[in-house]
């Protein structure tokens, strides 16, 4: 009989090597984040911060957000746990957001925090900046950055607030999720803690292929040779300034192309936490030649 499924999302994943292969849980709700515990995920690498924002009727103020993100930590109080900043627009749009003829290309994510939505980025700062207190575990991310002056405007922003509360600044990382920030990855050496790869948009834009769209979902392969070799270059060159990356797109939720990952040399990944048990049980029965 097969283990039952939380059995072995708990397990570790030795390789060959040596190493160990990590797995983190992308959330969206509370739910999600108990789950996520409850599957032995050894973090939180991704919260959809947008999507709780999004999905209530009252306004996003600093403390229903420190209410909400308590809730999230209660299960990793001491463990790595990766806040994005409102990643809002294109596929994530509430009803306040221009109109736009192209809006995958427009006025989303780190550029809306930046414009329009810049009390937004403060009250989110601010919520998370007062939480690191208790949590100094918490880490911010930042989404869609296609400059790294976008990076450094945020962070700036970020050491400006936790000046005026008289906190700690936490760790910042940064979304890899747009083609052109690939080539920007050694400016931010000492700045930026961590990388985050964002496939799910990275395919996207290094194939111009909507990701949402059904007319084209036959062309969206995950595992073309192409964009493998695009992750091996992206994961050299954050290794050149000793800075962890690691995958919180959706490609490393199937078995398969997890392996072809771990083979590049990736070990950390973050997914949804009902997927860990399967990728874990696939692992654990397939040889890797690492
Ligand atoms: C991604 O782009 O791969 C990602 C993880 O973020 P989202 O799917 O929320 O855009
Ligand atoms: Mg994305």
């Amino acid at each position: 009989t097969q283990p039952e499924g939380r059995d072995i999302a708990c397990q570790l994943v030795p390789l060959k090597d040596g190493s160990m292969v990590h797995f983190y849980a992308n959330i969206s709700s509370v739910l999600d984040s108990e789950k996520a515990g409850q599957f032995c995920a050894e973090g939180i690498g991704l919260v959809r911060t947008e999507i709780f924002y999004l999905r209530q009727d009252v306004p996003f103020t600093i403390e229903n957000q420190i209410e909400i993100y308590r809730e999230i930590m209660r299960a990793f109080t001491d463990k790595h746990v990766v806040f994005r900043l409102l990643d809002i627009g294109s596929d994530k749009k509430s009803a306040y957001e221009a109109d736009e003829d192209n809006p995958a290309l427009g006025n989303r994510g780190v550029r809306l925090l930046l414009t329009d939505y810049k009390h937004m980025l403060d009250d989110q700062l601010k919520a998370l900046i007062t939480l690191h207190k208790t949590y100094p575990n918490i880490k911010i991310l930042v989404p869609f950055i296609a400059d790294v002056e976008e990076f450094f405007k945020v962070k700036n922003r970020a050491k400006e607030i936790a000046a005026e509360l008289e906190l700690p600044l936490p760790d910042f990382g940064v979304m890899l999720e747009i083609p052109s920030v690939i080539y920007q990855i050694e400016q931010m050496e000492g700045e930026c803690s961590f990388f985050s790869i964002g496939t799910n948009d990275m395919f996207q834009y290094f194939f111009a292929l909507d990701r949402g769209n059904p007319m084209v979902s036959s062309l969206y392969k995950l595992d073309n040779p192409a964009f493998l070799s695009l992750l091996r270059r992206i994961l050299e060159r954050a290794k050149s300034i000793n800075t962890p990356v690691e995958i919180c797109g959706e490609m490393a939720a199937d078995p398969e192309i997890l392996v072809k990952l771990i083979e590049i040399g990736y070990r950390d990944f973050s997914v949804s936490p009902y997927a860990i048990s399967e990728l874990k049980h696939h692992l654990l029965n397939t040889v890797i030649n690492t």
